[in-house]
C-alpha cells in the first residue's frame, strides 16, 4: 500500500479548528501558517517517498544480531541519515542544544506521518526524544553538556531501560544494581529485557537511561534511581554492556527489541538518588502521547489501504441494482456494510486526530504558557487526557487495522497487501509504555479520584459551552442536543465512579477500562460536533471545497448515529460494578 499523509485533514484540524499559528504567537514562537504548511508538505514527501517504502521489507527482513552487533533492515541506515541531515530529528529538541524547539502542536502531525509510514523506523528516534527530555529536565549540567547536542541532532540515539524479567508494570520489583565509585560515577550491573533500540547500526553511540538500585536504597519504588549509561564512553572505548539477544516478536520487526546486559558498566546519576521513577514520570505524558500517535498513524494507514481497495475491488451488485453496469460487478464500496467499516475507520481516525492536536496544545501550554496558573491548568488538563489518548488511540489503531484486514476479505490476511502487518505492528502499542489497562487505572485513580473529578468537570463545562453555540443556529440542533446530554451523563458517571471507589477500592480497577472508553467516545463526540460546525460555516460561507466539508458533515453524523452509542454499552458495563468480577475464587475459573 502507498501511504500519503492526509494533509488536507491535518490542515483542517491545525488551522481551522485549533488555530495553530495563533497558538505559536501566544507562545512567542515564530511559525506562521504558510511556514508550517511548507514543513508539513516536506514531511509528507519524506515520509511517503523515503520511509513508507521501507516498511514492508522491514517486516520481512527484521533485525539481525551477530557478534553483539545489530543490523537494521535494508534502507533504514540511509533513511535515518536523511532524517538527521534534513533536521527532522531535531524538530522538538531544546534550542540551547541545537534543536528547533517546535511546539508539539506543530510536530505532532509529522510524528503521526512517521508512525503511519513505518512504526519500526520511528521507534528509534522516538525513544531518543524521550531520553532527551529526561536528560534536559533532570541531568546535571556536565551530563547535558556532554550528551544533549548529539542526541538532539540525532547523531546519537537514546533508550529507556526499565523492564526486567520480573519487573514490568511493577517497577518496584526491579533488581539492577548501581555501585557508587570514588570519582562520583557508578557501576551498573543487571539485565534488562524488551529494550527498544538497545543496539542498532543507525548511530555511533547509544545513550541508555537505566533504572537501577543503589546499595542503601529503600525497598519499592522509592529506592529506584536513574542513570545515564553510554555504549561508548567519553574516551571512545566500549562500555561494559551489550545486547545478549533480540526478541522474536509479532510485529514492528524492523525495530530492534533487545535483551541488554550491563556488566559493571560505567554510568552517571541523572537527577536525585532514589528519585528515578519521579524523573521518568516527568516525561511520561510526552512518551504516552507519542504512543497515542502511533495508534493514530496506524489507523490512518489502514483507512487509506481499506479505502483504496474498496474503490477498486469488484464483487456483487449493489442492493438497489448495478452501479457500474459496464463492469462485471460493482466496486465493494457500494455495499452498506463496507461503508460501515470505512466510515468507522474514518470517523475514529479523524476524531482521534482532533483530540491529538487538542492534547498537543495542552502539552505545549503546560511547558511554555505565560504565567503559573495557565501552565498548571494546562498540566492538569493534559494529565487527564493523556491516559485516554494513549489507550483509546491505540485501541482504535488495532480496531481500524482489523477493519482494514476485513475490508480486503481473504486478501487482508495475505502479507503482500500490508493490512495484516498493520494489525501486527499496532498490537504492541496497547502494551508498552504502560498497558492500556494501566492507563485506565491511572485515569481513574490518579486523575479522577486525585481531584475528586474537578478537572473533568471543568472540561465538561468548557465543552458544554461549545455545544450551546452549536445548538443555537444552523442544522446541528439534534446532534448538539445529543452531545450535550452525553456530556452531562459523563459528569454524572464520573461522580458515580468517585463515590463507588470511596466505598470499595476494587471499583477502581473494575470500572476503569469502561470509564476510559466512555470518556473517549464522549470527547470525540464533542470534537466531531465542532468539526461539523466548522464545516457548516465553511459551506455557508461559499467555500469551493464542498466535497471536503460535506464529507466532514457526513462523518460527524455517522459518528453520532453509529459510533457514539458504544458509550452506552460501556456505561452499562461499568454500572455492573466490581462484585461480578471479584466474587469468583481464582481456583474456580475453570474445572
Ligand atoms: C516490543 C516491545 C518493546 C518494548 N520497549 C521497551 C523499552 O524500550 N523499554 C522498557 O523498559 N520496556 C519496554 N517494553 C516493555 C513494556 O513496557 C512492558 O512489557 C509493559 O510495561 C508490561 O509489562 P509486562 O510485560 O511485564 O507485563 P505485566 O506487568 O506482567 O502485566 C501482565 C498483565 O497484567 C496486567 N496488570 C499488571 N499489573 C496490574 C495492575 N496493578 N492492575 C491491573 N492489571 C495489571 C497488565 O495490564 C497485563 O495485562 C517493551 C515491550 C515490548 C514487547
Amino acid at each position: 500500500m502507498n501511504y500519503q499523509a492526509p494533509l488536507r485533514d491535518m490542515r483542517f484540524v491545525l488551522h481551522e479548528l485549533f488555530d495553530v499559528a495563533g497558538h505559536c504567537r501566544q507562545l512567542g514562537i515564530d511559525l506562521d501558517r504558510d511556514t508550517l504548511d511548507g514543513i508539513l508538505e516536506e514531511a509528507a514527501r519524506f515520509t511517503g517517498e523515503v520511509v513508507a517504502p521501507l516498511n514492508r521489507n522491514s517486516d520481512e527482513q527484521g533485525c539481525q544480531l551477530a557478534g553483539g552487533e545489530v543490523t537494521t533492515p535494508d534502507g533504514f541506515r540511509d533513511a535515518y541519515r536523511q532524517y538527521v541531515a534534513h533536521g527532522w530529528a531535531s524538530m522538538t529538541g531544546p534550542q540551547a542544544y541545537g534543536g528547533q524547539g517546535l511546539p508539539q502542536m506543530a510536530s505532532a502531525s509529522f510524528h503521526e506521518m512517521l508512525m503511519a509510514a513505518s512504526l519500526s523506523f520511528r521507534i528509534y528516534s522516538g525513544l531518543t526524544e524521550g531520553a532527551v527530555l529526561a536528560l534536559h529536565r533532570h541531568g546535571s549540567p556536565a551530563l547535558q553538556q556532554a550528551y544533549l547536542a548529539p542526541m538532539v541532532s540525532g547523531e546519537w540515539a537514546g533508550t529507556m531501560c526499565l523492564t526486567e524479567p520480573q519487573a514490568g508494570t511493577d517497577l518496584a520489583l526491579l533488581r539492577t544494581r548501581a555501585q557508587p565509585q570514588v570519582d562520583g560515577s557508578y557501576r551498573i550491573t543487571g539485565s534488562k529485557i524488551f529494550i527498544s533500540g538497545g543496539e542498532q547500526d543507525l548511530t555511533d553511540n547509544i545513550i541508555h537511561l537505566v533504572l537501577a538500585r543503589l546499595p542503601d536504597a529503600p525497598a519499592g519504588v522509592r529506592g529506584i534511581s536513574l542513570f545515564l549509561v553510554p555504549k561508548l564512553l567519553p574516551g571512545g572505548e566500549r562500555n561494559a554492556l551489550g545486547c545478549g539477544a533480540l526478541e522474536h516478536k509479532m510485529g514492528i520487526k524492523g525495530a530492534s527489541t533487545c535483551v541488554m546486559n550491563f556488566d559493571g558498566a560505567l554510568g552517571w546519576l541523572v537527577g536525585e538518588a532514589n528519585q528515578g521513577l519521579a524523573c521518568m514520570f516527568t516525561m511520561m505524558n510526552d512518551a504516552r502521547f507519542q504512543v497515542g500517535l502511533q495508534g493514530l498513524g496506524i489507523a490512518e494507514a489502514a483507512f487509506q489501504g481499506g479505502l483504496a481497495y474498496a474503490r477498486e475491488r469488484l464483487q456483487s451488485r449493489a442492493l438497489t441494482g448495478p452501479v457500474a453496469a459496464d463492469r462485471p460487478a460493482d466496486p465493494i464500496i457500494v455495499h452498506p456494510d463496507v461503508r460501515r467499516m470505512l466510515l468507522t475507520q474514518k470517523a475514529l481516525t479523524e476524531g482521534c486526530r482532533m483530540l491529538a492536536i487538542y492534547t498537543a496544545r495542552q502539552l505545549d501550554l503546560e511547558h511554555a504558557a505565560a504565567g503559573d496558573q495557565a501552565r498548571q491548568g494546562a498540566a492538569r488538563r493534559a494529565a487527564l487526557l493523556i491516559p485516554i489518548v494513549k489507550a483509546f488511540f491505540t485501541d482504535v489503531g488495532q480496531e481500524v487495522a482489523s477493519l482494514g484486514v476485513q475490508l480486503y476479505g481473504g486478501h487482508g490476511y495475505i502479507r503482500e497487501w500490508g493490512m495484516e502487518q498493520l494489525m501486527r505492528d499496532s498490537r504492541i502499542t496497547q502494551l508498552y509504555e504502560g498497558t492500556n489497562g494501566i492507563q485506565a487505572l491511572d485515569l481513574v485513580r490518579r486523575k479522577l479520584l486525585g481531584d475528586g473529578g474537578a478537572e473533568l468537570n471543568l472540561l465538561v463545562d468548557e465543552l458544554a459551552l461549545q455545544v450551546e453555540a452549536a445548538g443555537a443556529g444552523g442544522g446541528l440542533h439534534a446532534m448538539a442536543a445529543a452531545v450535550g446530554q452525553r456530556l452531562e451523563e459523563w459528569r454524572a458517571l464520573a461522580g458515580h465512579v468517585v463515590e463507588a471507589c470511596q466505598h470499595d477500592p476494587q471499583e477502581m480497577g473494575a470500572v476503569s477500562v469502561d470509564f476510559l472508553a466512555y470518556s473517549a467516545y464522549v470527547l470525540l463526540a464533542a470534537l466531531w460536533l465542532q468539526a461539523a460546525m466548522r464545516a457548516e460555516a465553511a459551506l455557508a460561507g461559499g467555500s469551493a471545497e464542498t466535497g471536503f466539508y460535506r464529507a466532514k458533515l457526513h462523518a460527524a453524523q455517522f459518528y453520532w448515529r453509529r459510533v457514539l452509542p458504544r458509550a452506552t454499552a460501556h456505561r452499562e458495563a461499568l454500572l455492573g460494578g466490581a462484585d461480578c468480577l471479584m466474587a469468583l475464587p481464582a481456583s474456580d475459573f475453570a474445572f
